[in-house]
């Protein structure tokens, strides 16, 4: 016999964890039971970060923030405050044990740790299969794609990098600010930069970010770190930690994927941005948005962005396909002529039509030109 529960979710990871935390925190008798599935019961810690500027429901759990970032390439360089806003790190196996933690207090929500194999629907109601039991909801949210869709396309880029925290010999950081992109790395074949987070004076992650079409191996981001941090810092550290990810930058369908009320959430969804990997904060606003649809007895929808972002974001993974080294010139441009907080907003999908007009104004015409003709 299937156990049958209000709301399933599979996928403990950014998305899932923030909604199955949500839907436990609506008022009243809402919310009766929640199952999350989780087929990992080891997390891979991750550092997120990402720009802010009010209070949020994770304030509480931001380890680190900077409130001045950085930006680098061909002669250009600056370091902006981006005041009343800050750029903010979490560490993602804090974030998972903050839940975990959380939901042993509440006895509405199970989670168990198996893969979820199939998930059928009949009559209005979901069948979700994991390798050793069965379920049923009326709604089933999934996070990951693979989970509804066996036959996922391979994403267009991959953002793909190493970090390295590290510990200094000396003071070589300022730990005010975090250096966003630096592409100070001489002439290369893809979009390459470094990212760096300064945790003290001496102790930062150092990461070698690349968006290209195929993922590398280790000795090649490994080349561009050892440099960087040698011509930038000193050739005397230790590494304390490595991170390694690939983050796939495919662009969101715009319809909302809602199908017998099995929802996509987070990567499923299209919650990372296409343009830039990050999806933090589009998680919490898609949490959010869905939250607002259960309490007004709303169809749930997931729509993370609008066919203009979308637009924009297709040109710049067809430049960094097509001309990778003109990504550099056209992210210089763009921090040189704007206000950073600008640049940010612009990022967040949150500008208006007259500022996106200024901004794209002032990038190089030619690359977004050949790119709307190019497929
Ligand atoms: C090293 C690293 C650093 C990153 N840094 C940032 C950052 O600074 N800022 C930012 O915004 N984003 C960052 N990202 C991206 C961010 O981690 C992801 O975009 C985000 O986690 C997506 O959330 P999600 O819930 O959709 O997916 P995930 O967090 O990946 O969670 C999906 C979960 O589903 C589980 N799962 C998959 N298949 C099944 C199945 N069949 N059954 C049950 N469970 C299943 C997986 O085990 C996983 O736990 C980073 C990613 C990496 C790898």
């Amino acid at each position: 016999m299937d156990q049958q529960f209000q709301y399933i979710i599979i996928g403990a990871g950014s998305a899932g964890l923030q909604l199955a935390k949500a839907l436990l925190d609506l008022p009243g008798d809402a919310v009766k039971s929640v199952l999350l599935l989780e087929a990992n019961e080891n997390h891979q810690e991750k550092s997120w970060c990402f720009w802010y500027d009010k209070n949020h429901v994770y304030r509480d759990l931001v380890e680190k923030e900077w409130n001045q970032i950085g930006f680098r390439a061909e002669g250009f360089s600056t370091t902006k405050s981006i005041a009343p806003g800050s750029y903010q790190y979490i560490n993602s196996a804090n974030f998972a044990k903050y839940h975990f933690d959380y939901f042993k207090t509440d006895p509405r929500i199970k989670v168990v740790f198996e893969e979820v194999i199939e998930i059928t629907s009949s009559n209005g109601m979901n069948f979700v299969k994991s390798s050793n039991q069965g379920f049923k909801s009326e709604y089933v949210f999934y996070s990951h794609p693979k989970i509804m869709h066996k036959q996922t396309e391979k994403p267009p880029v991959w953002q793909h990098f190493l970090g390295w925290k590290i510990t200094t010999d000396k003071d070589c950081f300022d730990a005010d600010q975090a250096m966003l992109m630096d592409f100070d790395l001489g002439d290369q074949p893809d979009v390459r930069f470094i990212y760096v987070l300064p945790f003290s004076k001496n102790s930062a992650m150092v990461e070698c970010t690349i968006f290209s079409a195929e993922i590398y191996d280790l000795e090649n981001y490994e080349t561009s770190l050892k440099k960087y941090i040698e011509k930038n810092f000193t050739k005397n550290y230790t590494i304390d930690l490595i991170e390694q990810g690939q983050i796939p930058m495919s662009l969101t369908k715009l319809q909302s994927g809602n199908v017998n009320n099995i929802i996509p959430i987070g990567t499923a969804a299209g919650c990372i941005k296409a343009s830039t990997g990050y999806s933090f904060i589009r998680n919490m606003r898609n949490t959010q948005a869905i939250i607002d649809r259960i309490k007004n007895n709303e169809k749930i929808e997931t729509r993370v962005t609008t066919r203009k972002y979308l637009f924009y974001d297709s040109l710049l993974l067809r430049i960094i396909l097509h001309e990778p080294q003109l990504i550099r010139t056209i992210f210089m441009k763009l921090f040189k002529n704007n206000p950073i907080n600008r640049v940010l907003s612009f990022l967040d999908e949150k500008t208006t039509l007259w500022q996106e007009i200024w901004i794209v104004s002032r990038l190089p015409q030619v690359p977004f030109l050949k790119a709307i003709f190019r497929k």
